[in-house]
């Protein structure tokens, strides 16, 4: 039985790595998840520049770069908001749409008065994840996961990060940061695009415990 890492999750977001830990428990015989699925500081995997135009091409640059870096088994995601009026923007810009990287609350605020005129009914928008595997030997893949929903006109609640505050999932009459995290993982774009890739991780943990 191996020991030491084998899967790296490329990131440095603490929350990403639970949750990726919780959907691999007990789904691969042998794997320790606690000990063997870590991020990216754990095994001193380089930051990516994400270059690419689309949520597919970055998770899988970011996941080769880190396989090719560490040799171990690598899963990266990436995702943002796609407001339908906007034609799918902020897309890849959702963390720097007011111009700072990471600045929640400035995006929040432009997109907002952006929409400003814009009636209920074509206020559509989802939130998008691509998560993708990319493993030593050179095999790849790549899901997609939605949240679909409608943005509210000012915040709700006080969960979750980024846009949370203004989705209202499709089906809910609350904001995403109105949920707890494990209602919100049920049903988040990031839980179901690694959910899908999950067949795809257990096989290629299987193979390496193989060789
Ligand atoms: P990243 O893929 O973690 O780099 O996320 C890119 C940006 O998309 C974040 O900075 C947020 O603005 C937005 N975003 C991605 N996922 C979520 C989410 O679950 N809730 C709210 N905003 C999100």
């Amino acid at each position: 039985m191996s020991v030491g890492p084998r899967l790296v999750l490329a990131t440095h977001n603490k929350g990403k790595l639970r949750e990726l830990r919780e959907l691999l428990r007990g789904q691969v015989p042998g794997l320790d998840v606690d000990t063997q699925v870590v991020d990216a500081s754990a095994v001193g995997a380089p930051d990516v520049v994400e270059d690419q135009v689309t949520f597919q091409g970055n998770a899988l640059l970011k996941a080769r770069a880190v396989t090719a870096a560490t040799g171990l088994i690598a899963i990266a995601d990436d995702s943002g908001l796609a407001v339908d009026v906007l034609g799918g923007s902020p897309g890849i810009f959702s963390a720097r749409w007011a111009g700072r990287h990471g600045d929640d609350q400035a995006n929040i605020d432009l997109l907002l008065a952006q929409l400003g005129d814009i009636s209920d009914e074509h206020r559509g928008a989802s939130f998008i994840c691509a998560a993708a595997l990319a493993t030593p030997e050179g095999f790849v893949a790549v899901e997609l996961g939605h949240l679909p929903g409608t943005l509210l006109r000012e915040r709700r609640g006080n969960g979750g990060f980024g846009y949370d505050p203004i989705l209202q999932p499709e089906g809910y009459e609350i904001s995403v940061a109105e949920l707890s995290s494990e209602e919100k993982n049920a049903i988040s774009h990031r839980g179901r695009a690694f959910r899908g890739l999950l067949p795809q991780i257990v096989k290629a943990l299987a193979e390496q415990e193989g060789k």
